[in-house]
């Protein structure tokens, strides 16, 4: 009843002699053993809720699919057949167990759990009764992939945690802590984006809970629950809108394959860059953004332009990076950046010679790792910055120094080009922020991003490392706004820790906001805030805080 791949192997540890965990195929009877098991469970416990872990759509070739894909008249070397089966096991699995636990305790919540929330798959998110955020930082998610799942998770219609963890590094970590600075940063996280919170622990088999991970839960949750009030309910005020390559590979109907550098990349520009901004899938209302940012590698399928023409027409505008904007099959753009699309680029690295200084290093040629694209002007483009090429690629007979050869500094057609419908950079720019973090690549696309909102809803001093987000709150006509502090270092290997929390002090704040505002105060604290609103925008400072700090902006005469 365990998974097989191709070469009848098990998953997860390679044989029976290696200590570890087994998957079960969930088409075979294991399936109505775990449903007994859950019945079990939920009758004879007042449990809050059902969480079923490392579950999903899982490949097998065990001896119950192969008979199964013969039964449905196909064969395993189908492997899309294979595919719809393997999902198909999934929602049979998925219907099986909350049936099991509503049938018995109708509204229990239940909780399907495979690590991560896909991007562009709404319906497999649909199967649980709430989403549950699995990000521990310092477990391999890292302090970027919150956020990232977070701002998608927002609008998808359920209730939806963070989860994060007490320990040093990950689950199964009997003896290990955090800092309680470190739990407080990522519970403060969870709330400015939305989330409700939890932390995971494990549990002693004596059934002690152990009085250190307790105090230390604690002191984040004292906390949280001083900030509830100001955090329920809540929806994000945004700008910008980035569309996922995930979810965009989802909809094209070919699921992302490796790891989405992309994606990553990009969350980290617009945090760093204190933008607002959501993650959405192909299926998302465009309507309430000002700008939406097809990251590095977005085919434009034709459901794809309808909906980004008429939002362009609505006076939105859209920022494509690398193979972005082109036609699905790669012929051309599907969108008019004032360019044509001539092909992928013979040289990596090559450089950009933006025609603007960039913040804090003035002009220079810059080089950018990724791949690029060739494109011609046409004559309703603008162009903002050339691409130069290399002398030559680094070749066995053609090599210059410890890396890659220097620009030749020659212009090589357009390498920033601003159209009526936005702006296009010929480079995969978030993939190279992802791997690379390149100061230059960050504020190239800042300048575009910029350039293409106009007025930003938000503005802050707040230094780089800083997190802001902004959080209606209808019921009450009020926004919070949450900033945030925290510097992740790396202690040991491949661990980044959070331990010391420095105060920040006057940071600067203004915010676009046409209806009168009453108060503007500090929460939880209940402090009024001295602020000005002139023109449509309120601004005001905030003294000195740690770690996270709230302010309402309260509307009303
Ligand atoms: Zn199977």
């Amino acid at each position: 009843m365990l998974i097989r791949d191709q070469q009848e192997q098990i998953s997860w540890v390679s044989d029976f002699m290696t200590p570890g965990y087994h998957q079960f195929c969930m088409n075979t009877p294991y399936a109505d053993i775990l449903a007994a098991q859950v019945r079990e469970v939920v009758t004879n416990y007042k449990a809050d809720g059902i969480f079923l872990d490392i579950v999903g759509v899982r490949e097998c070739y065990c001896q119950h699919c192969i008979a199964e894909i013969r039964r449905r008249g196909s064969d395993p070397r189908n492997r899309d057949d294979m595919k719809s089966m393997w999902e198909d096991t999934y929602f049979r699995y998925a219907q099986k167990m909350n049936n099991a636990v509503h049938a018995i305790r109708p509204g229990l919540p239940v909780f399907h759990n495979s690590s991560h929330v896909d991007r562009g798959r709404r319906d497999l998110a649909q199967v649980n009764t709430h989403l549950e955020l699995e990000s521990l930082p310092t477990g391999g998610w890292g302090y970027d992939h919150f956020p990232l799942s977070a701002r998608y998770a927002q609008n998808l219609g359920l209730d939806y945690l963070g989860m994060t963890g007490k320990f040093h590094t990950s689950w199964g970590e009997f003896g290990g802590f955090k800092h309680p600075n470190a739990l407080r940063y990522e519970t403060a996280l969870s709330l400015a984006n939305g989330a409700r919170c939890s932390i995971g622990d494990q549990l002693h088999p004596t059934g002690i809970m152990d009085l250190a991970t307790y105090s230390l839960i604690g002191e984040a949750y004292k906390e949280v629950e001083a900030k509830e009030g100001w955090c329920r309910d809540t929806t994000a005020v945004c700008d910008v809108a980035l569309l996922s390559v995930e979810a965009a590979y989802h909809a094209s109907g070919s699921p992302p394959t490796g790891h989405n550098h992309a994606d990553t990349g990009a969350v980290r520009i617009l945090l760093e860059g204190h933008y607002l901004f959501d993650v959405i899938d192909a299926e998302a209302d465009l309507a309430p953004y000002k700008v939406i940012i097809l990251p590095d590698d977005i085919a434009i399928t034709g459901t794809l332009q309808t909906k980004l023409k008429s939002f362009l027409t609505e006076g939105g505008k859209v920022l494509a990076t690398g193979r972005s904007g082109l036609k699905q099959g790669g012929t051309g753009f599907a969108l008019d950046f004032g360019v044509q699309w001539q092909g992928a680029s013979e040289f990596k690295p090559s450089y950009f010679k933006p025609s603007f200084e960039i913040p804090s290093l003035r002009s220079s040629s810059f080089v950018i790792y990724t791949e690029s694209q060739d494109v011609s002007l046409n004559p309703n483009g603008t162009v903002t910055g050339s691409k130069e090429n290399p002398y030559f690629n680094r070749a066995l007979f053609t090599f210059c120094s410890h890396q890659h050869t220097p620009s030749e500094l020659q212009a090589a057609g357009p390498g920033m080009v601003e159209g009526p419908d936005g702006i296009y950079l010929a480079w995969n720019v978030f993939e190279d922020y992802a791997l690379k973090g390149s100061l230059p690549v960050k504020e190239i696309v800042m300048h575009a991003l910029d350039r293409l909102l106009g007025q930003k809803t938000l503005f802050t001093n707040l230094p780089s490392q800083g997190v802001t987000t902004l959080q209606a709150q209808k019921g009450h006509n009020r926004w919070i706004h949450h900033v945030l502090y925290a510097s992740p270092v790396r202690r040991g290997k491949n661990v980044e820790v959070i331990e010391d929390l420095l105060p920040l002090i006057d940071t600067r704040v203004s915010i676009a906001a046409a209806e009168p505002v009453r108060e503007v105060y500090l929460a939880p604290q209940r402090i009024a805030l001295p602020f000005q609103q002139e023109n449509g925008t309120v601004s005001y400072e905030i003294p000195t805080w740690v770690c996270h700090q709230m302010v309402v902006i309260q509307f009303g005469e």
